[in-house]
């Protein structure tokens, strides 16, 4: 037998049983006559202690009735041990021994006892990993290295628990929606384009000479589909791949929880999910939930507060507007920025009136990514006057000159100001203030320690539009996927006023990352047909591409909505990971690329001419 206990099993309660414990040596000793070895497996550490001597006089494992000793293969044990090396894989005979009193070790849960071995087998050797395995080690390592020795890394103990919390987290979702009837179903991996806003993987076909199937970026299609089969209830943690540009955090392929349900309105799918969120943060973390029943939250409101729409709520410091007041500030960042049909905005920086120079320069760091040109800055460094201006010396800022003294009262009070406080302000596009304004206060939010790392903040976000103006393009696009409806009252008006419709969409947010979002979907073939042409598709291409959903629709389809949540993200962040790629047992770069398998990689000449493709010179030169 290779074993008969796992590493992390034994207790004071086991001592004197005969035992064999296989695993990976984490660590060893080596004391001369004695050598320790820490036995490393899934489970946990035990410690085995080896001495070249039968003065132990102990049953082993071998021959438990003699209780005798044996010094010959304490001998052996204590040659084998010797040669050992950190993770060697052996396995040890011996027998469990309460350890002496003081020493204990309580940062293991099998810290009571050790495994007098009796006998010692080298199961397979090793060659000394690339990084250093045991311990909390390792987070220094380059993560290139990590990621090419992936089989290595996941033996550390952070990955390890990172890849255990996943599986739990998997196992309580799966069991909430079994227990409400959902019915689990696979959809194919092999499929056509599924739009949710990014390129498809593709892949060719050998028997269909130059015809491709799309790998799914969701299973969108299938599910309505399954509702309209009457599936009524479908759930799958389900694999999702999207050729998106680099973007740091992002995978190629990922997995969501992904569901459906008909007859439902968005509050319905809300109110299931609110509650699997809330039982499984009881479940698996310690944090509290900020505030419960989650806060909802209008698209539009989340952006004029928070700039964007996943706004992080541990915290205050929202975002101010003072577009009005400056229209006609003789500052001419301001009136400028509003005379080409901008605003302006700003946010605090708490007790900030004192930053040096220096570092109110370099908070332009947190807005330029955005293009942001600069940040316009105003110290509270004293009090109003009784007229409620305020003198030049209760202020420090180097605009002030170009402001009048109305001006500076109407922004100091929109900012909700205190004396200390730094006023930064905005004036661009709304597409370039919010998310500028949005990325600075989170920096600010951390710099003056306002958000915690122990709460948990939910809270949904609704109604967004429904389409937004692609200029490159020149047409209107789906914000969600074209099978999300518009809300009734807006039918009437997507063809003149697109941009004032509302979707019936919803998106949750965990601590500032969006975590999830779905929408109560199309289910007439007419309103879809409008929703494609509003989107500027021909009918051949309607045809095309979604003719399958346009008759689907004509054989009786149920009104229908669902959610999708990212299976990664969730996961990071109950973990505390700094990246999705820490809990994720086999990830790829930010560029795409698996380090371990080195792919993407070349492909045989025959192998490409089976499938009929030709890749062209130059590019295969270039890689
Ligand atoms: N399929 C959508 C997505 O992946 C989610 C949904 O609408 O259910 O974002």
């Amino acid at each position: 037998m290779l074993k008969t206990h796992t590493c992390g099993e034994l207790r004071a309660s086991d001592a004197g049983k005969a035992v064999t414990l296989s695993g990976w040596v984490n660590r060893r000793r080596d004391h001369g006559g004695l050598i320790f070895l820490d036995l490393r497996d899934r489970f946990g550490i035990t410690q085995v202690t080896i001495s070249d001597d039968s003065e132990l006089d102990l049953p082993n494992a071998a021959n438990p009735s003699n209780g005798s000793g044996n010094s010959s293969s304490c001998t052996q044990a204590h040659e084998v041990a010797s040669q050992v090396r950190s993770e060697f894989v052996v396995r040890v005979n011996g027998s469990v021994q309460k350890r002496p009193e003081g020493f204990e070790n309580p940062e293991l849960d099998t810290g009571e006892i050790e495994v007098i071995a009796s006998e010692l087998e080298i199961l397979s050797e090793a060659r000394t990993p690339p990084f250093v395995i045991s311990g909390s080690q390792g987070d220094e390592v380059d993560e290139a290295v990590r990621l090419k020795y992936r089989y290595l890394d996941l033996r550390r103990p952070k990955l390890a628990e990172n890849m255990r919390l996943r599986h739990e987290i998997v196992r309580f979702i799966r069991n909430y929606f079994y227990e409400r009837d959902f019915l689990e179903v696979e959809t194919p991996i092999l499929l056509k384009s599924t739009p949710e806003g990014a390129r498809d993987f593709v892949v060719p076909s050998r028997i269909h000479a130059g015809r491709f199937y799309a790998l799914p970026q969701s299973p969108q299609q299938m599910k309505q589909l399954l509702m309209i089969a009457g599936f009524e209830r479908y759930f799958q943690i389900a694999r999702c791949f999207r050729d998106e540009d680099l973007r740091a955090d992002r995978q190629p392929e990922f997995t969501q929880l992904d569901l459906e349900m008909s007859f439902v309105e968005a509050a319905d799918i809300m109110a299931l999910i609110e509650e699997m969120l809330i039982k499984l943060s009881a479940k698996i973390s310690d944090k509290p939930v900020q505030q419960t029943p989650f806060p909802v939250m209008s698209y539009d409101e989340a952006m004029a507060k928070y700039g964007i729409d996943r706004p992080d709520i541990r915290f205050g410091l929202q975002l101010f507007e003072v577009t009005d007041l400056v229209r006609n500030s003789q500052f001419g960042v301001f009136k400028n920025a509003v005379a080409a049909g901008g605003i302006v905005k700003g946010v605090l920086f708490p007790q900030g009136a004192d930053l040096s120079r220096k570092e109110i320069d370099g908070l332009i760091e947190y807005v330029k990514p955005y293009g942001a040109k600069g940040l316009a800055w105003i110290g509270l460094t004293g009090e109003a006057a009784a007229d409620g201006t305020y003198p030049a010396e209760s202020l420090r800022s180097p605009i002030i000159k170009f402001l009048g003294k109305e001006e500076i009262a109407g922004i100091v009070s929109a900012s909700d100001a205190r004396r200390g406080d730094l006023i930064l302000l905005v004036a661009d596009e709304e597409g370039v203030t919010n998310p500028a304004l949005a990325n600075l206060r989170l920096e600010i939010g951390a710099r003056t320690d306002l958000i915690s790392s122990d709460l948990l903040a939910f809270c949904w976000v609704v109604d967004f539009p429904l389409l937004e103006y692609d200029r490159d393009e020149d047409r209107w696009g789906a914000i969600h996927h074209p099978f999300t409806s518009a809300r009734d009252e807006d039918w009437s008006i997507l063809e003149q006023r697109p941009a004032d419709v509302k979707a019936k969409a919803y998106d949750i947010v965990l601590n500032g990352w969006e975590i999830g979002g779905g929408s109560i979907r199309i289910h007439r073939s007419d309103q879809q047909m409008r929703m494609f042409q509003r989107l500027g598709l021909s009918e051949s291409e309607v045809d095309e591409q979604f003719g399958h959903m346009l008759e689907a629709f004509q054989y009786g389809a149920p009104p229908h909505g669902g959610i999708a949540m990212g299976i990664e993200r969730v996961v990071a962040l109950f973990a505390d990971a700094q990246s999705i790629r820490e809990v994720m047992a086999f990830p790829k770069t930010a560029t795409g690329t698996d380090l371990l398998l080195e792919a993407p990689s070349l492909v045989e000449d025959e192998q490409l001419a089976e499938l009929h493709i030709a890749v062209r010179e130059q590019e295969e030169s270039a890689k």
